[in-house]
């Protein structure tokens, strides 16, 4: 069922209109115009969202869970409305905003089942030693409690997973912590149903309201009061490395310092080691080239590097992958944006000395075709731009001389998500010579497969050192990533009575 938007922020249960608006600009569609967000629409939803910490902090777990799987329903009952105009905003295929969609609801539902469990407290107990010589131990009990309100902004190329109700604020609804999300100015209208999705779960729940609030676009004034208002505990972020970047400053620099997660973006390489790619090059070429080009290269996990070493197998590799890359065609980007930055990085990347076009990208208006480059590792080590993140459909074959040289590639690596090895038995001893280094530099990694499709599980780390990511020593999918919105507490002799209900 086609839905009108009502453009309107939702502050603590209600709709807040205001006369500065913007329009959206989707891929196909009618625009619609939104409210535009200003730090009073920040003050007044920080301050609703503390009203509400206590008393969200003290629920019970199964009630959290309760409301995550509300959440998912009332996600669910808005499904096509969410794909249409999803399709429409962001020129993703209705059948990715489908299969996003699945992933949003299993997500909050996972969260749910977790803290049904409880393990993520981590409850510690030291019984006290009255008798202890030379003294006497106190009773000690820790555990993990809620940190506080939590700014979400959500990501431009997931409007769902990582947006108004994606991993950062299913997380921390699950930990205990209400929600501000900054809806992504790219997909406004899908944002906004999904914010009427929360906004009806707190309800149907019994929940404070100021549990959930949503604010809608906002030029970087509003992003900067939100992470600077004194009441918001901890930012989770997905988007650029300069956005993300300038956030986490402003985070460092508050009189308060807080924690900011964000997720910034990542090269992702691959080293295809000598056998693998002497025996099953064709299909790693083949395989890669999907990995690439699936949803226009728009992932955080697209793999852009390919490290190989130099010879008639990397020639092979580099022919059929430019072949696989030449069948596609061009896809939308998610905004005229993220078109813009791709033609930019592709400018780059093709205008550097000693780099080959093997297939140029070329694109037009919010459109992006493939580009594959080709570059020795003495070059690509001496220019740090061919290190950078290309966002969209871009790869970069770089030939090293020998196992020795791919070593010296992967040391000088910045900090990525993930790190992919090919490898075949005859591989084993040379990627034992990697491992201790790439596990240095990644949050995840891989053999014999793709970095894109991040699983949703309790193994999972989507993270890594920066610039991958600011989340040091953290993920921001799986159930792992309740962490980032809780803090321990020891509770020193308190009587039971006092303990939090968990
Ligand atoms: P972005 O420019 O970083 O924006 C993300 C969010 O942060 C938006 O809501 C934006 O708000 C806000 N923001 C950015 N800079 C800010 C600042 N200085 N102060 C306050 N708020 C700020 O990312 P994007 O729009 O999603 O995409 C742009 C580029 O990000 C892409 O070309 C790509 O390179 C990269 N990207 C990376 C990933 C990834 O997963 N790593 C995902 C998406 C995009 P306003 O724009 O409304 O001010």
């Amino acid at each position: 069922m086609t839905h009108i938007p009502h453009g309107a922020h939702l502050i603590a249960g209600a709709r807040v209109q205001n006369d500065a608006r913007f329009t959206s600009t989707p891929a196909n569609g009618p625009a619609h115009e939104f409210s535009e967000g200003t730090p009073a629409h920040v003050a007044q939803a920080a301050e609703a969202a503390e009203a509400a910490f206590e008393s969200y902090a003290a629920t019970s777990r199964d009630q959290r869970a309760d409301l995550l799987e509300r959440i998912a329903e009332e996600i669910d009952a808005r499904g096509d409305a969410i794909t249409e105009i999803g399709a429409q905003e962001t020129g993703l295929p209705e059948a990715r905003l489908t299969g996003e969609r699945g992933r949003t609801t299993g997500q909050l539902r996972l969260f749910a089942d977790h803290i049904r469990k409880g393990d993520y407290l981590d409850q510690r107990h030291d019984p006290a030693l009255p008798d202890r010589q030379p003294m006497p131990r106190p009773e000690l009990r820790m555990m993990q409690r809620p940190i506080g309100p939590v700014a979400v902004f959500g990501a431009s190329n997931f409007p769902l997973a990582f947006s108004v109700a994606g991993g950062d604020t299913a997380a921390a609804l699950a930990a205990g912590c209400p929600v501000v999300a900054k809806g992504h100015p790219g997909h406004p209208g899908t944002g906004e149903l999904v914010g009427d999705a929360i906004t009806a779960a707190v309800a149907a729940c019994g929940l404070d309201a100021g549990v959930f609030s949503l604010i809608q676009g906002g030029a970087h004034e509003m992003g900067g009061a939100l992470v600077t208002h004194p009441l918001i505990k901890a930012v989770g972020f997905t988007g650029s490395l300069r956005g993300g970047r300038a956030l986490f400053d402003l985070c460092a620099a508050r009189p308060e310092p807080i924690p900011f997660f964000g997720e910034l973006g990542s090269v992702n390489p691959m080293f295809i080691l000598p056998q693998a790619l002497a025996a099953r090059g064709e299909a790693i070429a083949k395989g890669w080239a999907g990995s690439l080009t699936m949803g226009a290269g728009q992932f955080c996990t697209n793999p852009g590097l390919a490290i190989l070493i130099d010879g008639p197998d990397a020639d092979a590799f580099a022919a059929t992958a430019t072949a696989a890359l030449q069948e596609v065609s061009a896809q939308v980007m998610l905004s005229d944006g993220i078109a813009s930055a791709y033609r930019k990085g592709s400018d780059v990347v093709a205008g550097s000395a000693g780099v080959t076009a093997l297939l140029a990208a070329e694109s037009a208006g919010r459109n992006a075709n493939p580009g594959l480059y080709d570059v020795s590792a003495d070059t690509w080590l001496d220019n740090h731009a061919l290190a950078e993140e290309v966002f969209g459909p871009l790869g970069l074959i770089i030939r090293a001389r020998d196992a020795a040289q791919m070593e010296t590639i992967a040391r000088s690596l910045q900090g990525q998500l993930t790190c992919t090895l090919h490898l075949d038995d005859d591989d084993i001893a040379q990627a034992k010579g990697l491992m201790p280094v790439l596990e240095r530099k990644a949050g995840r990694l891989l053999a014999n497969g793709f970095p894109t499709g991040v699983e949703v599980a309790d193994s999972m780390v989507h993270g890594g050192p920066y610039p991958a990511s600011t989340n040091f020593g953290a993920t921001s999918v799986g159930t792992l990533s309740i962490r980032r919105f809780l803090r321990p507490v020891c509770y020193q002799n308190l009587p039971e009575a006092l303990l939090p209900r968990a």
